[in-house]
């Protein structure tokens, strides 16, 4: 089996695993200096497709961590990514926010509401019935229905609040189409992340807080997985899965390198 040694290149979850709720975790701005300092190729990756990487960036320095804006990976980009693969040049009309239109445009895809390739849904805060009402149409002419990420919420300080999932669930209800789905758990979503960084499964390892989205398309993908115990999942929800991650580890400062123990302190 695989261990940790092996392993050269990482990607790692953001939400629950280096911040929970804009505060940064023990261990992550010390993890992030160890793999800048080292070399490591590293991508932090998140299914929230709201953001553009600069904007994720200049948050998690405010949290305190240091993440230049290239090792940022969104379902904005990993869908943007797929796309210009599918159709290069192709024609989306969009319901999302900054993140998503942005990765789109540089993906070299035209935004329009006239006969588009595809109807493209990200998370947004703005929700429009006319937006809604000319995707659904859209679609019914047949375009190809896209979604960024699968969540049905999303965390605030006041509790939760509806996301992408839900919005597509509204658009399939009124259609009967069921989108494709690119961020997690679908491990696409980490194999754009690793050829954006040059990285091979065989030695690129995943940290995430959740079994159901980062530890099942870990898995999936073929890299090492660790599952964190500071974000959703805990001992008993792990037992009801039936696959497990190859560690199990109290929180990302459990990956930091242990200093050498000096030859005049022994
Ligand atoms: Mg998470």
């Amino acid at each position: 089996m695989r261990t940790r040694d092996e392993i050269e290149c990482w990607l790692t979850d953001m939400d629950g695993v280096l911040v929970h709720e804009n505060q940064a975790l023990p261990g992550a701005a010390e993890l992030l200096q160890q793999w800048t300092d080292a070399g490591t190729p590293f991508l932090v990756l998140t299914n929230n497709s709201i953001f553009t990487p600069r904007d994720l960036s200049a948050r998690l320095r405010s949290s305190g961590l240091n993440v230049p804006e290239e090792r940022i990976w969104t379902s904005a980009l990993a869908t943007a990514d797929f796309l210009k693969q599918q159709s290069p040049g192709g024609t989306a009309f969009v319901i999302g926010e900054v993140g998503l239109t942005t990765a789109l445009h540089e993906a070299g895809f035209i935004m329009t509401e006239t006969n588009p390739d595809y109807v493209v849904v990200g998370e947004t805060r703005n929700y429009s019935f006319e937006a809604i009402t000319k995707a659904i149409r859209l679609l019914l002419k047949g375009a190809r229905f896209i979604v960024t990420n699968p969540d049905a919420t999303g965390p605030s300080a006041e509790g939760p609040m509806p996301a992408t999932g839900a919005i597509a669930a509204l658009i399939t209800k009124a259609t009967g189409m069921e989108p494709y789905v690119v961020g997690k758990p679908n491990p696409m979503m980490f194999r754009s992340a690793m050829n954006r960084i040059g990285a091979h499964s065989e030695n690129t390892g995943m940290i995430g807080d959740r079994m159901d989205t980062d530890i099942v398309a870990g898995i999936e993908a073929g890299l090492h997985t660790v599952l964190v115990l500071t974000g959703i999942s805990d001992d008993s929800e792990i037992a009801r899965y039936p696959f497990r991650p190859d560690e199990i580890l109290d929180g990302v400062h459990q990956l930091l390198a242990r200093e050498p123990i000096e030859s005049d302190q022994i």
